[in-house]
Formats: C-alpha cells, structure tokens, sequence
C-alpha cells in the first residue's frame, strides 16, 4: 500500500499525443524509456504518433509496438495509425488493417494532410470505423521554412516566422470538411487565440470537433526563445510558442470547453538535434515529465480549478478516444491511478530525464506540483523516492 495522506489520488493519465520514436529513432527514444518518462509524468496510457521509421501503417508496426511495450513498457500505449501510406499523403493506409490490429485514431502528425481528398475519404471512412481523424493543422505553403512564431520578436532577432494563419486556415479547413460529411475531428496542438475562436464557433454549430492543447502552449510564450541573449533551441517547437494574448485565449479556452484535453506532444531529441543554430534545430519539446508541474501553474494562479485539470488529464481524453474504461476510478476499470502533490517543489533538470530527450525550455525552472507515484494495471510504474511504501 502507498501512504497518500495529504495527496491527490487520481485515474491514471491519458496522453492523447506523443513520440516514442521505436522504431527508426531509437537514439531519440524507446517505447522503454518514453513509457517510463510517461510514468514519472502520471501517464499511464499514452497515444503515440505514426511519424516512426517504418510509419505505423502496417499491422506489422502496430504488432511491434504493442508488443514492445507489454515486454519493456512502464505504461499502456495505444498506437494511432497514418492516414496515408508512409505519411507521403497521397494514398490512404488501410483503416480497417490497422483497426484490426489494434490502433485508437489515425493522423498523419508531424506534417498536416493537404489534399482536401485525401482528408475527405479519411474523415468519412474513420466515421464508418467509429475512430477519429487527429489533425496536425499547418498550412505549409504559408508557414514555410519558418522556425517561430511570426510577428515583432521574430523580425528582431531576424528568424523566420510561422504566422497564425498557418494554423488557423488549416483549422478552418478541416473542420468545414469535417461538418460537410458529419464526420468527427480532433484538433492537434493548438496554438492561437483564433483557432480558439473557430473551434468555438463550430462547436456552437453542432459539428463534432474536438481539440486538445499542450501544456508548452498552455503556459509558455514565445519570450523562451531567447534565453538572456542567446537563442534557446529547446523553445523551438512546432506549432511555435505564440504571445501572451494567445496563451491567455487558450486557458480561456480549456476553462470553457472549447479545449477538450491537454496533451502532451512529447516529442524527443538527440543532443545533435538541438546542440546546433536555431534555424537547424529539430522542433519539439520532451513534455511528459513537466507536464503536471507545468499545468498546475494554471491551477495556483487560479486560471482554472483543480477538477478541470484533472478532467482534461484522464475522463476527457478517454472520450474523445472512446475508451470509457479508461480515465476513471470506476468498478471494473484497468487499477492506473495517480498520486500526485499538489504543492510539492521542484527543479526541472533535463539531464536527469527517464526520456532520453532532455530538451525542454523549463531548464532550470522550479515547478510546484509533481507526480509522487504511478500504478498501471495494478503495479506501481514509478514512485517518487520521498512516498511511503509501507502497509498503512
Ligand atoms: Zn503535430
């Protein structure tokens, strides 16, 4: 038994998007240690993105993942399948392949789907299968080689920027098809106050459209990529870090709903990958093991309540997947709980990261809220070397 006298007992975590990077990137990371950074998280389900090398279009890639993390797993790993065949989106995966092996959702993550046909025959075949298309919504005609957000920062330090419109038109987009064919979409990351807004608007309308954001996006701005007077590769991530008023838009947002989850977008890298100019630098941040600490940020400054974080954690993810047994601490679900200090201190390090990816922008940073300990099915995942294990 675990002595959890004073701290919060959750469900387990759900993750609806991450990188595990196996296979292809094994020397970013492994289903072993990106599952065991999910666990020092509170994660014990996590969705991983297709972007592997091969990508998950094959019944073959999704056998290997769930095999791998059953073998070296430290929490549950649900596989979404590409929408089109190695994510070159020309020609769709087989859906129903994929299904059958074991996949909760199908994207193309990493680059957006641009081929309004394409998009069209996926949304209404995923509807016949009863899973979700998760969209990456980026206009790459418009975001270019851009490696931040757009605007007055971008022109001092003289980067190339990704403008607002790169996001909010492809959310446009796909939410238009989406209502056309009544079929359902899920938003990847958002970013700006105007995504908010559309995703708002079309919900009021009826269509089925469901979005999650980052803790990064949730909390940090675009100021992170400088760093005193040197530019912080570790900020730069894709959707980029925006401004204060689209941070603010976007807590509006998860406060009201319109946010239905927060998801992680961990997505690891090598030293080489960062070590390197801004311009070159790989995107992402590794966000499991920040993630709550992170998010509780919003909870001590009162942005939003306790329950609301924990909501769009665990019973809202599990729904936009529908998985019902999943997220709760209901009779008859999987034993993956969370116990979590809400007030705990603590110094964010990324070289002492379970993931290999040490690369975060909160370097250094003291987050107040940490994970204590994590059972998934039954077992503990991991447990903070300050809680009691003891009978009590
Ligand atoms: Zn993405």
């Amino acid at each position: 038994m675990l002595d959890a006298t004073s701290l919060i007992v959750s469900p387990g975590f759900i993750d609806l998007h991450c990188h595990l990077r196996q296979p292809g990137y094994e020397h970013k990371e492994t289903i072993a240690t990106g599952t065991e950074a999910a666990a020092m998280g509170g994660f014990t389900t996590v969705c991983c993105m297709p972007n592997t090398n091969p990508p998950i279009d094959s019944k073959a890639v999704v056998d290997f993942i769930k095999l791998t993390a059953i073998t070296d797993g430290s929490a549950r790993v649900l596989p979404i399948g590409c929408i089109s065949q190695g994510r070159d989106g020309k020609e769709q995966s087989d859906l129903s392949e994929l299904i059958a092996a074991g996949v909760v959702a199908f994207s193309d993550d990493g680059s957006p789907v641009s081929d309004p046909q394409l998009m069209s025959d996926a949304l209404a075949d995923s509807r016949a299968h009863g899973k979700i298309i998760i969209e990456h919504c980026e206009d790459i005609s418009i975001s270019g080689n851009g490696v931040m957000n757009a605007g007055q920062l971008a022109d001092k330090l003289r980067l190339a920027g990704i403008p607002v419109e790169a996001e909010e038109m492809a959310v446009e987009r796909v939410i238009s098809l989406a209502q056309l064919l009544s079929a359902k979409v899920h938003i990847a990351h958002v970013s700006t106050a105007g995504s908010v807004d559309i995703i708002r608007n079309a919900k009021e309308q009826g269509v089925e459209v469901t979005a999650e954001a980052t803790p990064h996006h949730l909390t940090l701005t675009e100021d992170c990529v400088l760093s005193g007077n040197r530019l912080n590769t570790n900020a730069k991530v894709n959707p980029p870090l925006r401004t204060r008023a689209d941070v603010d838009a976007l807590v509006v947002g998860l406060r009201d709903g319109t946010i239905d989850a927060i998801a992680t977008d961990h997505a690891p890298h090598s030293e080489d990958d960062k070590i390197c100019e801004f311009d070159r630098a790989a995107f992402g941040i590794s966000g499991f093991e920040t993630a709550l600490g992170s998010c509780m940020s919003l909870v001590h400054s009162k942005k939003i309540d306790l329950n609301t974080l924990i909501s769009k954690l665990t019973i809202e993810p599990a729904r936009i997947l529908d998985v019902p047994l999943l997220g709760t601490l209901k009779v008859g679900a999987p034993a993956d709980v969370t116990i979590f200090d809400p007030d705990a201190q603590w110094q964010v390090d990324g070289d002492i990261f379970a993931s290999m990816g040490s690369n975060t922008p909160l370097n250094g940073h003291t987050l107040t809220g940490k994970v204590m300990a994590t059972i998934f099915g039954g077992k503990v995942a991991y447990r903070d070397r300050t809680i009691n294990l003891e009978e009590v």
